[in-house]
């Protein structure tokens, strides 16, 4: 890589998430469609539409995954861009690495395996850092958020995508069926695997919502630390700024 790094060491709970992903790395695509009816496709075009990101930028995606986030990130970003994708997953990375090779994506990418509370780059190494459906999966959220700020240049800007609270009253009891019966239902028929799927909407209703969230940013240092609900609050997407 252009900092000399691959992996850095990651804790015994770091292991165990890593695990859960490792478990449906291979479907991940899939249940995302099928969970969100395939909305999610929709949520990380408006995520990276409306990233503040120019032509020849360096962007960090954390908890990149399979890649969807940086894929959509290289047409803002262009020929001379340069994207770093790291998750603490190694099997994630090498299918997210997989599937940008075999879109003829290979120019200005770079996968690094690391854990987002300890990030193996210098301060002021990227005009944007993203995190798409991972925050929510990191143990110490507070120090990889203080993390994101540090490797971000000043003026750049960091972008969150999570699940969050949604807003309406009524459609609570529907989204807790969906959460808690479909969902576990959906992750054994088409995975083979309940319990991922049922620690997943675990750590949604976990997960600090929208206020709660924002107050984290203003705490690790962000300037102007904003959000905005989509579809009615069942992800938001929080920003922050390097002053
Ligand atoms: N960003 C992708 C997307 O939107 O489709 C993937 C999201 S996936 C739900 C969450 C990812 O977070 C997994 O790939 C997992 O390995 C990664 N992850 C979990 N904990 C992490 C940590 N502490 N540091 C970096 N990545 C982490």
């Amino acid at each position: 890589t252009h900092f000399g790094y691959r992996e850095v060491p990651v804790g015994e709970k770091q292991k165990l998430v890593g695990e859960v992903f490792s478990s449906v790395a291979g479907n991940y695509d899939l249940m995302n469609d099928l969970m969100s009816m395939g909305i999610h496709r929709l949520w990380k075009r408006y995520f990276v539409a409306t990233a503040q990101v120019r032509r020849g930028a360096r962007v960090l995606d954390l908890a990149g995954g399979t890649g969807d986030i940086a894929a959509l990130l290289k047409d803002r970003v262009g020929e001379t861009g340069e994207l770093v994708l790291g998750d603490i997953n190694g099997e994630m990375l090498r299918v997210g690495r997989d599937r940008m090779t075999d879109r003829g994506n290979v120019r200005g990418f770079e996968y690094v395996q690391c854990n987002a509370e300890k990030l193996p780059f210098p301060d002021g190494s990227f005009d944007l850092v993203t995190i798409a459906f991972g925050l929510r999966n990191v143990t110490d959220k507070d120090a990889a958020l203080r993390e994101m700020l540090r490797v971000l240049k000043v003026g750049g800007q960091a972008r969150v995508l999570e699940f969050s609270e949604v807003r309406a009253e009524w459609f609570r009891p529907l989204y807790d069926f969906h959460s808690f019966k479909v969902l576990p239902r959906l992750g054994r028929l088409f995975a083979g695997d309940a319990d991922s799927y049922r620690y997943l909407a675990e750590s949604i209703r976990k997960h600090p919502p929208q206020d709660e969230l924002r107050g984290m940013m203003e705490a690790a240092g962000f300037a102007r630390a904003r959000y905005r609900n989509l579809s009615g609050g069942i992800v938001a997407i929080h920003d922050g700024w390097k002053a």
